[in-house]
This record gives C-alpha cells, structure tokens and sequence, in this order.
C-alpha cells in the first residue's frame, strides 16, 4: 500500500543576500516589482526589503529586453505585483544565480500526511511530493511523519530497514519514495 505526503510551501521563503545598509543576511519578499520602460526597451525588478532595517533591494527579473519579446500575460502580472509571479520566480535557479541569491525555507513548508492509520502496519511505502523545490533533510521528514526521533531514523536506516533508491542523509528537494519495514 502506496502512501502519499506532500512537502508544500505554507508562505514565501526568505531570500539570502547581504545588506549593504544593517548588515543582516535576510530579506522579504512582500509580492512588489518596478517596471521601467524606456522607448522600446523594459526593466523589471522584484523588490525584496531587508528584514533587519527595511531598506529595498531590487533582484533583477528582465534587462533591457524589447517589451515586443516579453510576453504580455508576464507584463500584466509585473504590473498587477501578483504573488504567484514572486513565488514562481523565487523558485526559478536562473534568477537566483543572476541575483547571487539563495533561499531561506526555514518555518515556509510544511509536511502533510494525509491519513496517519497506516503507521501501524509492519511495512508502509511512502511517496514524498514536492509542491515546490524546498530543500529539506530527508530523515527530518521521515521521523516527523513517522513520529519518531531522528536518532530512531537514522538507526532504521542503518539496520536497512528504512530503505529508498536516494540518499536519505543530506538534503534533498525533489520526489522520492521509502519503505519502511518493523
Ligand atoms: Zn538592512
């Protein structure tokens, strides 16, 4: 029997990045952009502000691209400051890098399990679903839905008894399955 849990994000994650202004490492995205046109060609930033003193920054989305090669529903939802649009492009590595930036999912996600009845039985499988790609610690996962201690995690792993096709120690931030047998 296949079980199913979801890792979701529950808010937007906080974006890594040095202030030149406090010195804190971590802004907010509060969903905002600037769009600059001039003649033909366009300008877009998300904004993001420190969480330390609120001081803006402004990561970099589109530069100097003709407005005729960006597409129009993009424009509207620069326009309209449209939440979907800062968590979409939070998401996207190519921004990130562009912007020297990395992402702080820390309290942003939940893990949900569905029905917890089948915990019971001698051998469950377990599917894990990325609703987006937050980096987390598989054993950390396993042992909050499992309802287990990390340290029990890690010795069911080491007697093969919590068993994946991935590496359940370090991070990882997209599906995978378990199997759990007792
Ligand atoms: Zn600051």
């Amino acid at each position: 029997m296949l079980n199913s849990w979801v890792v979701a994000p529950t808010c937007l994650p906080l974006v890594l990045r040095r202030c030149h202004t406090c010195a804190s490492e971590r802004f907010r995205a509060n969903g905002k952009f600037r769009v600059n046109a001039h003649h033909k060609l366009i300008d877009a930033w998300l904004l993001v502000l420190c969480t330390g003193c609120g001081e803006t920054a402004k990561l970099t989305v589109l530069e100097r691209m003709n407005v005729r090669s960006v597409r129009p529903e993009l424009l509207d939802r620069l326009h309209a400051n449209d939440l979907g649009l800062t968590a979409e492009l939070l998401q996207d590595p190519v921004l990130r890098r562009r912007n020297h930036i990395a992402l702080d999912w820390a309290g942003a996600w939940r893990l949900d399990t569905g029905e917890s009845d089948h915990l019971d039985r001698e051998v469950i499988d377990i599917s894990v679903r990325f609703a987006a790609p937050i980096p987390v610690r598989p054993v950390r996962l396993i042992a909050e839905g499992c309802r287990l201690s990390r340290a029990e995690v890690e010795r069911l792993i080491a007697e093969g008894k919590l068993v994946s096709a991935v590496r359940l120690s370090g991070k990882l931030s997209s599906d995978f399955t378990f199997t759990l047998k007792r």
